[in-house]
């Protein structure tokens, strides 16, 4: 059996899917959490086996002891990595920068570039990094492969990655939009027009990832053209504890007036904001349901979350010149109905009409849930980032 790992690294857990080359099926899958605790857990399931999540507490002093604990748990409960022909590693990667247009194999030159653009993503590459140089100590014989979340938007051109500052100064420090959840954009895009059997080429796309992070991006054939997050994660749409668009003169108004610091600041907008912020909880099931039962507060700051992502849809249609797919994906697009009906809502005169019962309908497939009078069919796709750095990965080796 011919199988890829993949690796998503932060700085004290990562989480792993082993990955059946051939079917695209996850072999294996599991976490290991709580790396430099006094306790750490290391959690595994044997998927291809049916088997139930196995849990095991240990101390995990760094990432290489993670791997150890990892590798452990496949010797205990399979499948046995000495059955498997392990042809890569593919790591996630959150920042490439404008450099790694694609994935790249991994060899020093390329883990010192990701370690250089930590400058633009402090909370991500640093991990990435920490963990490439663990799986690398842990895996020598194999290829690792570096799968950027930012390469699939450096197909945007410049006026949609530009912001109009000083020239001078975004070219001396990197600043401009990069776009992020690439490989999940990549791929619900291509299976949207797989699943409607259209050719990838001819179709216009919004692609909705509603996560705890959420960004939207507009796919032109298949290519990126423009997208909500920017230079880091915090643009674009409300999130589930980050602020999406902001005036940036807020951030002088709270440090002249409040007196907070660039790191308050920080921690504001990237961990007190969004849905958590207005409402006190960043899990979008207890909004829905404080909002379903009447709390105010709750349905106020859906208002804004919905009226965030009509704003995204209606720039993107201009920026497309027109629509012929919306996709939601992620863990609130794929399962919230109300959140799907009512962000839509109101868009019937740019030809997107959502079908009631179809949208309520629970699925774990790809499934239309537009009416079949909607110009705009729209769908909800699962969406399935490691199966697309698995790909990507293969491709490159
Ligand atoms: P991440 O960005 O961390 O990968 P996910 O894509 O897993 O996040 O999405 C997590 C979010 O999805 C959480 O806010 C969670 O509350 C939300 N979610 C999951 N199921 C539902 C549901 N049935 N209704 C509304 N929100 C949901």
């Amino acid at each position: 059996m011919t199988a890829i790992l993949v690796i998503n690294s932060g700085s004290s857990s990562f989480k792993y899917q082993l990955i059946d080359v051939d079917s695209e099926t996850e072999l294996a899958g599991g976490l290991v959490e709580r790396i430099g605790e006094q306790l750490g857990r290391a959690r595994h399931t044997n998927v291809a086996a049916g088997a139930d999540r196995q849990d095991k507490n240990l101390t995990i002093p760094d990432h290489t002891a993670g791997f150890a604990a990892m590798i452990a748990a496949f010797e205990a409960h399979g499948p046995h990595l000495a059955d498997v022909d392990l042809v890569a590693v593919g790591h996630r990667v959150v920042q490439g920068g404008a450099i790694f247009t694609g994935p790249t194999v991994i060899d020093e030159t390329v883990l010192a570039q990701i370690s250089d653009l930590s400058e633009l993503a402090p909370l991500h590459n640093p991990a990435h990094v920490q963990g490439i140089a663990a799986a690398q100590a842990n895996f020598p014989d194999v290829p690792h492969v570096a799968v950027f979340d930012t390469s699939f938007h450096l197909t945007m051109a410049p006026p949609a990655y530009t912001y109009a500052i000083d020239s001078a100064l975004a070219a001396k420090y990197a600043i401009r939009r990069y776009g992020f959840h690439g490989s999940s954009h990549k791929y619900v895009s291509e299976a949207a027009a797989e699943f409607l059997d259209r050719p990838l080429e001819e179709l216009k796309t919004i692609v909705l990832h509603l996560g705890n992070g959420a960004s939207v991006c507009a796919v032109d054939g298949g290519k990126s053209i423009d997208t909500s997050m920017g230079m880091t994660p915090l643009q674009g749409l409300v999130m589930g504890t980050r602020s999406g668009d902001i005036d940036p003169a807020v951030l002088f108004h709270l440090n002249r007036k409040a007196g907070y610091t660039i790191d308050q600041l920080d921690e504001l907008l990237n961990k007190k904001s969004g849905m958590l912020g207005m409402t006190g909880t960043g899990d979008m099931r207890d909004v829905e349901v404080a909002a379903l039962a009447g709390d105010a507060i709750a349905q106020a700051a859906l208002d804004v979350y919905y009226h965030r992502i009509r704003g995204y849809v209606g720039n993107y249609i201009a920026q497309l010149g027109g629509l012929d797919v919306i996709v939601f994906t992620a863990g609130v697009g794929e399962n919230s109905g109300i959140i799907r009906e009512r962000a839509l809502e109101g868009l019937e005169g740019l030809g997107i009409e959502v079908h009631h019962e179809r949208n309520y309908q629970f699925s774990r497939d790809a499934r239309v849930i537009s009416t079949d009078a909607s110009r705009v069919t729209v769908l909800v796709i699962p969406t399935n980032e490691e199966l697309e750095i698995a790909r990507e990965s293969r491709a490159v080796i």
